[in-house]
């Protein structure tokens, strides 16, 4: 049983023309030649359910949760219902919202209500502080609620600094909520690892592994992965951004127990997710 906590679809409509405008703002902010050091396509495969399923079948992934992300206020309620039809036994969505919305609280409780298990935030592309007053009671809503928050976190390939969810911003999320249940892509940080080893690990962040393994040393993801506590890493690959495969790979060459590894490719999600009993 493989679970991958951290992968992206769109709907068939829009899905290839949003892929090429997200490779367009990676070769913006990287060079217009920028490609992946191993060679591997920036994308993988179609940004579609059926791609997902196709990419999950070749892979062995047994279950896939999708995280959306709203890029204005005005795109929550089409994106949370298409979010809505992605439910079946292999694969499942969180929501999204705004983080400046002013209506952020109803979208919340209707999300709850709607049996979501939680929503993506992206501060980044959302250009909101990850320890704003919006985003503390974003966080702090869904933990009454029983709601998980995804953070995009770190740098991002795509996109111009600031850095709006750096580890010492959700470091001082986690301070102000709780951090039980946040979630931090990329290892707590992309390419601020280091910062991560100084301001999350150790605290109740959990941390996914997607789009590290081009990025960061063997070295340094093992000892985050060891010092934080193989209870508290998800495997996440960035689907369509890597390959799940190839994310495995990466996880397997660290030299982990057996049970960390089942911790981070099963367990821990299961837990998250309510599917253990
Ligand atoms: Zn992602």
């Amino acid at each position: 049983m493989l679970i991958d906590f951290h992968t992206h679809i769109f709907p068939e409509k829009i899905a290839g023309r949003t892929i090429e405008a997200l490779i367009k703002g990676i070769k913006t902010v990287q060079g217009e030649d920028y490609e992946n050091r191993d060679g591997s396509p920036l994308a993988f495969r179609p940004a579609t359910l059926a791609g997902l399923l196709a990419s999950m079948e070749k892979s062995r992934v047994d279950m896939s949760v999708c995280l959306p992300i709203a890029t204005k206020p005005s795109q929550t309620e089409s994106i949370n219902r298409f979010a809505e039809t992605v439910r079946n036994e292999k694969t499942l969505s969180f929501g999204t919202l705004y983080p400046t919305d002013p209506d952020r609280d109803r979208i919340i409780d209707d999300l709850a209500a709607r049996g979501f298990r939680g929503i993506k935030l992206h501060p980044q592309f959302q250009q909101t502080f990850a320890d704003s007053p919006e985003i503390i009671s974003i966080v702090r809503r869904c933990a009454e609620l029983g709601l998980l928050v995804v953070f995009h976190a770190g740098m991002d390939i795509g996109l111009p600094p600031p850095v709006y969810a750096s580890p010492e911003r959700i470091r001082r999320l986690a301070d102000r909520t709780g951090g039980e249940n946040i979630i931090c892509a990329h290892l707590g940080g992309w390419q601020m690892w280091d910062e991560v080893e100084k301001r999350l690990v150790g605290t109740p962040v959990v941390l996914d592994t997607a789009f590290v393994r081009l990025f960061i040393s063997s070295e340094q993801a093992k000892r985050i992965i060891r010092t934080h506590g193989a209870r508290k890493i998800l495997f996440g690959s960035d689907s369509p951004w890597e390959d799940p495969a190839d994310t495995l790979k990466f996880l397997l060459s660290l030299g982990l127990t057996d049970e960390e590894l089942m911790l981070i490719t099963r367990k821990n999600a299961e837990k998250l997710l309510g599917l253990t009993v």
